[in-house]
């Protein structure tokens, strides 16, 4: 152990990428990863989360493009980093509290297929980026906001599994919850995720896939660690 960590130490930080589905197991692995390297975790899909409740907040129904765009354009958005993580800050406003809702989730994705959204979020999560030693985790990070990423993973897991995670995820927090709701959110999104013109949700060519619908979380971080490890830059300088 003290050894990794001294060797750690003297190896160049890298910036590791996490893509996938909801439901994939990217938002814990990406976290177990960055606390075993060291680095910074950036949950990219909290900007796009950030965004929606912004304008459910506002009272803005519609995604029409001028109205977002009148909303985006006034809001200052930010990728805060504190030593236990980072957070968005919205105007000022750390909006974390309100980011997990179904309502937020759904809108996230709705919202997420604009491009001026993307645009505006874009400079956000390269600048909390920029330095490296970072695992940055969303559905684009290697095909648009970091293809120079030194790994690139794409995790992925069957539906049901995915539906199965998220529904045990979604009443832990909030109480009962209908699987068939559930289920229907999570295909919804998948939907909007992977059809949306700009920056679709699918793998890079260099992504290492990984199929965690039997795996445990700890056998996926393994298996993440065991490609970083496998890098050339994993090597001492
Ligand atoms: O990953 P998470 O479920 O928090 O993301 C919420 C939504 O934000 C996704 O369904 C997706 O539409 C959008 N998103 C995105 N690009 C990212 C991260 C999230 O389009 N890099």
């Amino acid at each position: 152990m003290v050894h990794e960590g001294a060797s750690a130490m003297k190896q160049r930080k890298m910036t590791i990428v996490i893509d996938g589905p909801a439901g994939s197991g990217k938002s814990t692995v990406s976290k177990l990863v960055a606390r075993r390297l060291g680095y910074a975790y950036l949950d990219t899909g909290a900007l796009y989360r950030a965004v929606a409740y912004m304008l459910i907040a506002a009272g803005v129904e519609a995604d029409d493009r001028d109205i977002v765009s009148k909303h985006l354009a006034d809001a200052e958005i930010r990728c805060v980093k504190t030593p236990s993580g980072m957070f968005v800050q919205i105007n000022g406003e750390d909006v974390t509290a309100h980011l997990r809702a179904e309502e937020v989730s759904l809108r996230a994705s709705r919202i997420s297929a604009l491009p001026l959204v993307r645009a505006k979020l874009l400079p956000v999560q390269r600048e909390a980026g920029r330095d490296g030693g970072i695992v940055a985790e969303g559905r684009d990070m290697a095909t648009v906001v970091f293809p120079e990423a030194e790994v690139k993973i794409f995790l992925d897991a069957d539906e049901n599994e995915r539906i199965k995670r998220r529904h045990r995820e979604l009443a832990a927090r909030e109480g009962r919850v209908q699987r068939a709701r559930v289920a229907e959110g999570l295909r919804n999104r998948d939907r909007w995720d992977r059809t949306r013109a700009v920056a679709p949700l699918k793998p890079h060519a260099d992504s290492v896939r990984i199929d965690t619908t039997r795996m445990s979380i700890d056998e996926v971080v393994e298996a993440v660690i065991a490609v970083i490890n496998g890098h050339p830059s994993r090597e001492f300088s």
